[in-house]
């Protein structure tokens, strides 16, 4: 089926599940609030499974040409002394291709220039904050909220009582202008520290910190940590650095579609802690799985293909950000000791290195 849609939100869900639609032969608007898009944020981690439905929105080649692969992490402790192997090979091995990471500006770029291929050039309205998104329903036959963690579609016509829920950290994050090979993520006592490759001749890296933390704090926060992390905070310029919020939805929504006309995507249908690198993810599959529906089901159908969307992808995105809130509890633990001897159960620790 086709017909007209409207977007709200020019972020990475936004942009796919425009691209999806164009490719279905619908006619799509988008209204952004920003002037412009953002040129900022760091990396996004692609699993092969976000990869695919890349591929199926027609961005995959593009994506692989800019993209890095996750091939090798490790969790550590401060002292530098490795506690556990992230599984990367295995899960390249199974899914027959690594996972990616690449910069957030790339991705929205890429996204842009597909959604101009498929003549939607001029389809974002920039400037457009969008404050009464239930009017929207009278113009549109489908109306998408991708606008993220404080989404006004959702405010609008989903429930009220979800919202975005504190968990006690910020992330500091950045881009250095060299290159480690000890990626993965550092766990200190309520505050952790992550490494990855980004982009040839740099490293991205992120510190997850209790809230309030200033960019003044961060050096002597981690000035005993292994290397290259002292230096990372104390020789790049803090200019560069941007604090991220960490949140997560909650309650947790009954549903993704209301109305028979009205869709979340994304961050606004369930945002989520960072910790499983998960967030570009899940809006990509959700984008291409909303749009994939759409495009099967027949004329007049739409209440049933945003019922097959849901089905598809709710119970699955919600299960994520619980992973990935849980995971925060754990890493940001006092019980340190605890924490770390449970994660030397794990598999892939290289017994007795030591990186220091
Ligand atoms: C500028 C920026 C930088 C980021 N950097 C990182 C990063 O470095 N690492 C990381 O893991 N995650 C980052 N994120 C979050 C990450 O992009 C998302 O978690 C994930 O990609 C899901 O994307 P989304 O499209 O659902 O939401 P978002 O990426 O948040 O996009 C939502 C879009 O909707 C727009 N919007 C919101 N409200 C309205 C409204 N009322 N009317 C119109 N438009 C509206 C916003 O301006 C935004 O462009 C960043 C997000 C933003 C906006």
């Amino acid at each position: 089926m086709t017909g007209t849609a409207v977007v709200v939100g020019a972020g990475v869900g936004g942009l796919a599940t425009a691209i999806g639609l164009r490719r279905a032969g619908w006619q799509v608007s988008i209204r952004e609030r920003r002037a412009e898009l953002e040129r900022y944020g760091t990396a996004f981690a692609l699993t092969p499974a976000a990869q695919d439905a890349l591929d199926r929105l027609g961005v995959g080649a593009a994506v692989r040409r800019r993209a890095v692969p996750y091939r090798s992490a490790q969790i550590r402790t401060p002292d530098g002394r490795v506690l556990a192997g992230l599984p990367l090979e295995r899960l390249e091995k199974k899914a027959g291709k690594p996972e990616l990471l690449i910069s957030r500006p790339y991705l929205i770029d890429l996204l842009l220039a597909e959604l101009a291929t498929l003549g939607g050039a001029g389809v974002v309205e920039f400037g457009a904050n969008v404050t009464d998104a239930a009017a929207l329903q009278a113009g549109y036959d489908l109306v998408v909220g991708a606008d993220g963690l404080r989404s006004a579609v959702r405010a609008a016509c989903f429930s009220a009582s979800a919202g975005p829920t504190k968990v006690g950290s910020v992330a500091w994050i950045g881009i250095a202008d060299f290159e480690t090979d000890r990626h993965g993520e550092t766990w200190g006592k309520g505050r952790f520290f992550g490494l990855t490759p980004v982009e040839p001749g740099h490293t991205n890296w992120y510190a997850a910190v209790p809230e309030g933390t200033t960019a003044a704090d961060l050096p002597g926060l981690f000035a005993d940590w292994h290397d290259p992390i002292p230096h990372i905070l104390t020789k790049t310029d803090p200019a560069g650095w941007l604090c991220y919020e960490m949140r997560h939805l909650h309650p947790a929504l009954p549903t993704f579609v209301t109305a028979g006309k009205v869709a979340l995507v994304g961050d606004a249908a369930h945002a989520m802690t960072p910790n499983l690198g998960q967030g570009a993810c899940t809006a990509l599959l959700d984008a291409e799985a909303l749009t994939r529906a759409l495009a099967h089901h027949g004329p007049g159908a739409l209440p049933a293909a945003l019922h097959t969307y849901d089905r598809e992808r709710r119970r699955s995105a919600q299960r994520t950000a619980f992973a990935s809130r849980t995971l925060h509890r754990i890493v940001t633990t006092d019980h340190t000791r605890l924490r770390n001897t449970a994660a030397r159960l794990l598999p892939g620790r290289p017994d007795g290195i030591s990186y220091r």
